[in-house]
């Protein structure tokens, strides 16, 4: 088990396979972006070393992340081999399902336990606004597939933006309640210091506004007893037990920095610390200059060892140098 020096068990790893991305939400990406070449990004027997590694120290979830997962051409091939490394126990995603009418099925078939969509409003317009490509058509079809393909329950990931899709808050936790859907409202966090970070701030909006603004609309929510401590969302149900589950994940308004258990591995190979700071290791120099598997295994422990015990955006400190897309989400 890789306890870090502050007690946390560390058992979570979040592995981003390409900052590439099919849509440009305005909070993430700008819209005229330069992505890294392909052969600086880990390759899948790097990926594969790693895991292991991993399994070794204890780690036993995975989640695959971007950019958007589902871009990386070998993507069934990646969590076919995942799922059956030994030690590990879950392999899940987070994707915009735009590809998931091709993958969904071929990815269940391949070992994916789980599932997390993002959709940040279900009303055309705005999602052009926000999201920027994509369309409604094209993320009901992938959530259509994933739920065929026994992905199920659904988890929603909507990023709350003042002006771009708070209004539409509610509706989106109508369709968690009819259509039994596990809707997480996430708060914006400013990362990477330009025009994204500026969005961040500008257009932010706590979870307990939002939270307000659907129990004004639909009833009082009631907290779900018993969710891990390491859960980042707060979750709740509608008061009259009818269904569907609503969850709050504030990183900025409630940091749960206390019980984090979760490491990130950026698509060009750097331990990512904590998403909310700059610290890193390169763990692809490690494995690209000959250390050998001793090395990289060093790096490993090392990175679970410093992750910091909690962010300082309250002193306005964040990560300067990547941006949500550049580490996974
Ligand atoms: N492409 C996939 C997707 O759309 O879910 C996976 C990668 S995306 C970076 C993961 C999640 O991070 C998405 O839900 C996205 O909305 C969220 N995200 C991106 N930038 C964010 C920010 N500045 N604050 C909070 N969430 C953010």
């Amino acid at each position: 088990m890789a306890n870090d020096r502050f007690g946390r068990d560390i058992h979570y790893l979040r592995i981003s396979l390409t900052d590439r991305c099919n849509l440009r939400c305005v909070y993430c990406m700008p819209e005229d972006m330069k992505f890294r070449p392909r052969k600086e990004l880990l390759q899948d027997d790097e990926l594969l070393l790693l895991v292991r590694l991993f399994t070794e120290l204890g780690f036993h979830k995975f989640r695959l992340t971007g950019g958007e997962p589902t871009l990386r051409s070998d993507i069934v091939e990646i969590v076919s081999r995942i799922a059956a490394t030994p030690g590990v126990e879950d392999v899940a995603m987070t994707t915009n399902a735009v590809l998931l009418p091709r993958l969904a099925a071929p990815l269940a078939e391949a070992g994916l336990r789980r599932l997390n969509i993002h959709v940040d409003t279900f009303h055309p317009e705005r999602l052009k606004k926000i999201m920027r490509f994509g369309s409604i058509d094209e993320i009901e079809a992938g959530i259509a597939a994933a739920e065929a393909a026994g992905l199920r329950p659904i988890k929603i990931n909507c990023v709350v933006t003042r002006d771009y899709n708070d209004q539409d808050v509610t509706d989106l936790a109508l369709r968690a309640r009819e259509r039994n859907w596990h809707v997480r409202f996430i708060e914006l966090m400013p990362l990477g210091g330009g025009e994204t970070a500026h969005v961040a701030l500008a257009q932010f909006v706590p979870s307990r506004e939002t939270k307000q603004r659907i129990e004004d609309a639909l009833g009082r929510l009631v907290l779900v007893p018993g969710g891990h401590p390491s859960d980042e969302s707060k979750n709740f149900r509608f008061a009259d037990g009818k269904g569907g589950v609503i969850g709050f994940i504030s990183p900025v308004s409630e940091p749960y920095c206390g019980s984090c258990n979760r490491m990130r591995l950026t698509a060009d190979g750097k331990f990512h610390l904590c998403l909310l700071n700059d610290d890193e290791l390169d763990v692809k120099k490690a494995l690209r200059t000959g250390g050998g598997v001793p090395a990289v295994a060093a790096i490993l422990a090392r990175a679970v060892a410093l992750k910091p015990t909690g962010h300082r955006l309250d002193e306005g400190v964040s990560t300067e140098e990547r941006q949500m897309f550049q580490i996974g989400g």
